[in-house]
């Protein structure tokens, strides 16, 4: 039972078995507690709205503050106010304020700061005030009566006209720029619209992790999802079949390229965007994070002409960005560099890149085995997935291709069995592979407001000789703290950590089809490879990240 609730029950103004009817009523998820006292009719409405100004201590609205025309019409649509029983007041620059009966309905509050783009002040005030306030407004712009069979009961799940109509209203063009753009400035790279039960929340990645953006009524998420489906050119009519789009849209100041996955759930249609990175912005090998013996290693590796090198780790880790940043590396134009990607994420000037499209014929196989006639020097395929296209790529690698690719493992050593599981044959491995880069991204400690901490003597001894080594001065660690340049989080980008297994000699000799992971990563250690972990711990000492970070992201398998 709410506070309110009980509020109301020891002030006597509702009494024992009212509560307890009120408490059993099934209702319609996301219904507020006043919504239901106010359908129940228990208390007067006048009653009601000053026990809420009481409780809630919000003023009651003075009569004379209805307003005399609507305010921000173009923001806040008819349909919206009607539906939700709000009614917009006065606004200036920076507040809007709003008469509201239901003050504890925070996600119609929510859509009206977003789409006014102002800080909400509320006025309590009946609910039939405030409805007979929105049809006389209504009725004076319009000159005619509304009839009682308003739009807000026309949204028909087929009515593609009226979806056209909804994703066309201000508010929601507003609302939709208006995520667009907080998620650029949250630096987000996927935004998430996912209808729930009584509302349909918003949701962004950023740093890899998920975080509420907002959470909306049903009717202006269904709308934002039409709008999104417009931009990206998807048919809004189709709701049962999962679409996939791509845009370029403005966000702030700046462009961006997105890809758009629509997917039918039971609550209805989500979408999934995510931020492609702009044109411009391929990444560079030395500020990937490596340390220098590790982007030594890589650069060294990376300068054949023939041979492989995998890069691996979970999604999301980056694996994407390290290969473009080789392809980056070794762009030269005398050689001719061709890739093969689901999506296309860099564009890298002067490279070949092709995206598949597995619907039309275009598998990573299909395609690769048709570049390979177009003689490239270095071909880069976005994932190795199915034994066909493994088996493709370490014969071009065998037959004077440098080729690049990612494979799912989560150690760098995983590769090798990995390849001998999707049938690859084991001497081939051993002859071909040159280095296997295995990576994860942490968050990145905010460097404004980061704090340093002693560590214990026995932490000291758990640190790994590796990073021990690594790492002059005092053994501290960093903790966050938040501030304003990272939003209170203590975060601010994110880091890789990185381990880089080369092919030596003596692991070739090993690499047999019954090898486990283990031997190699032994083996590997032994010659004086860093392992993520100790790279991890090196980064925590260097104050770049933390080691609940490290563990976070090298648990996750
Ligand atoms: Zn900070």
């Amino acid at each position: 039972m709410s506070e309110f609730i009980s509020n109301l029950r020891e002030r006597s103004l509702l009494t024992d078995e009212q509560v307890q009817r009120l408490l059993k009523a099934t209702t319609a998820a996301g219904v507020s507690d006043v919504r239901r006292i106010l359908q129940s009719g228990y208390i007067d409405q006048l009653a009601l709205a000053t026990e809420l100004a009481r409780y809630f201590g919000i003023r009651q609205i003075d009569e004379t503050e209805w307003p005399s025309d609507e305010v921000l019409p173009d923001r806040i649509s008819r349909r919206f106010i009607r539906e939700h029983h709000v009614l917009p007041l006065v606004a200036d620059d920076s507040s809007l304020t709003v008469a509201v009966s239901d003050p504890t309905d925070t996600a119609v509050l929510d859509s009206l700061r977003i789409a006014s783009e102002r800080h909400i002040e509320l006025r309590l005030a009946t609910d039939s005030q405030i409805m007979s306030r929105i049809e006389a407004l209504i009725e004076k712009r319009t000159g005619s009566l509304i009839t009682a069979q308003g739009d807000s009961n026309g949204l028909s799940e087929e009515d593609e006209a009226h979806l056209k109509d909804l994703a066309l209203d201000a508010p929601v063009i507003d609302l939709v720029n208006r995520l667009f753009r907080e998620a650029s400035a949250a630096r987000a790279t996927d935004l998430h619209v996912e209808p729930a039960r009584g509302r349909v929340l918003v949701r962004r990645r950023v740093d890899g992790l998920m975080q509420e953006a907002a959470s909306l009524p049903p009717e202006l998420g269904r709308a934002a999802v039409s709008r999104i489906k417009i931009l990206t050119g998807l048919n809004i009519a189709e709701r049962r079949l999962p679409q996939d789009g791509r845009a370029r849209v403005r966000a702030g100041e700046r462009e961006h390229d997105i890809r758009v996955a629509t997917m039918p759930t039971i609550h209805g249609e989500s979408v999934a965007i995510r931020f492609l990175h702009a044109t411009n912005q391929t990444p560079d090998i030395n500020a990937l994070g490596l340390e220098p013996k590790q982007l030594e290693l890589l650069k060294a590796q990376a300068n054949h002409d023939n041979g492989m090198i995998i890069v691996t780790g979970p999604t999301g880790s980056g694996k994407t960005t390290t290969l473009a940043a080789v392809l980056e590396f070794l762009n030269d134009p005398t050689l001719r560099l061709v890739t093969i990607e689901d999506p296309v994420e860099y564009q890298i000037e002067g490279v070949n890149q092709i995206q598949i499209r597995p619907d039309i014929g275009l598998t990573f196989a299909t395609t690769l085995r048709s570049l390979l006639r177009l003689d490239p020097d270095i071909i880069m395929v976005g994932e190795m997935r199915d034994s066909e296209t493994a088996k493709i790529g370490v014969n071009s690698a065998l037959t004077g291709h440098l080729v690049l690719t990612t494979l799912h493992t989560n150690s760098a050593a995983g590769a090798i069995t990995r390849l001998i599981d999707l049938g690859v044959q084991a001497f081939l491995i051993a002859s071909t592979l040159r280095c296997v880069v295995a990576q994860r991204l942490v968050r990145r400690l905010c460097q404004t407001c980061r704090e340093p901490h002693e560590v214990s003597e026995e932490f000291v001894h758990e640190i790994p000789a590796e990073a021990a080594r690594r790492h002059k001065g005092p053994a501290r660690m960093w903790k966050p703290k938040g501030c304003e340049h990272c939003n209170g989080t203590g975060f601010l980008g994110r880091a890789a950590i990185f381990e880089i297994l080369a092919i030596d000699e003596e692991l070739r000799r090993l690499i047999k089809p019954d090898i486990s992971s283990d031997i190699i990563a032994r083996q590997a250690i032994a010659n004086g490879m860093v392992t993520m972990l100790g790279d991890g711990f090196a980064k925590c000492l260097d104050g770049v990240t933390t080691i609940e970070e490290i563990g976070r992201v090298t648990s996750e398998d």
